[in-house]
């Protein structure tokens, strides 16, 4: 497992990116509508990471909600798995409350959370590993 990346609720894209590229030496860059989570994404390719920016693209997008609860800040953090059902299946027999099912995300790739309770106040999502020969890497 490894830290897939690490998500950022911003109010807008195009300034938030303006400031991360300041302090990050970013080569490779793209952004991405993720409507099934009403967010535009910039997604900040690091060597082994990635951070992503999101800002919502709708009122009743969670992360509008997120901002007006909390501002701008770390919304999320993704660890990717390499058999993504059975960890989750281990997560939620070990008690951790997990929000909704199984759903795609960015790149097509299946995701779903973990309720931050569950995790000492992180939103924790699970990512299924990139394919060897995705257009990822
Ligand atoms: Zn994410």
């Amino acid at each position: 497992m490894r830290v897939d990346h690490i998500a950022i609720a911003v109010k807008n894209l195009e300034e938030a990116l303006k400031n991360y590229q300041k302090i990050l030496n970013v080569d490779h860059l793209e952004i991405e509508d993720v409507p099934n989570e009403k967010v535009k994404v910039a997604m900040l390719m690091l060597q082994d990471t990635r951070i992503e920016l999101m800002e919502p693209t709708s009122p009743d997008s969670p992360i509008s909600k997120f901002l007006q609860e909390r501002g701008e800040g770390i919304h999320h953090i993704a660890i990717t798995t390499d058999d993504i059902e059975k960890d989750v299946a281990r997560a939620s027999a070990n008690g951790m409350k997990m929000l909704g099912g199984l759903r795609t995300g960015s790149y097509g790739r299946r995701i779903t959370f973990i309720h931050p309770k569950s995790l000492h106040g992180v939103l924790t999502e699970f990512c299924e590993a990139p394919q060897e020969n995705g257009k990822e890497e």
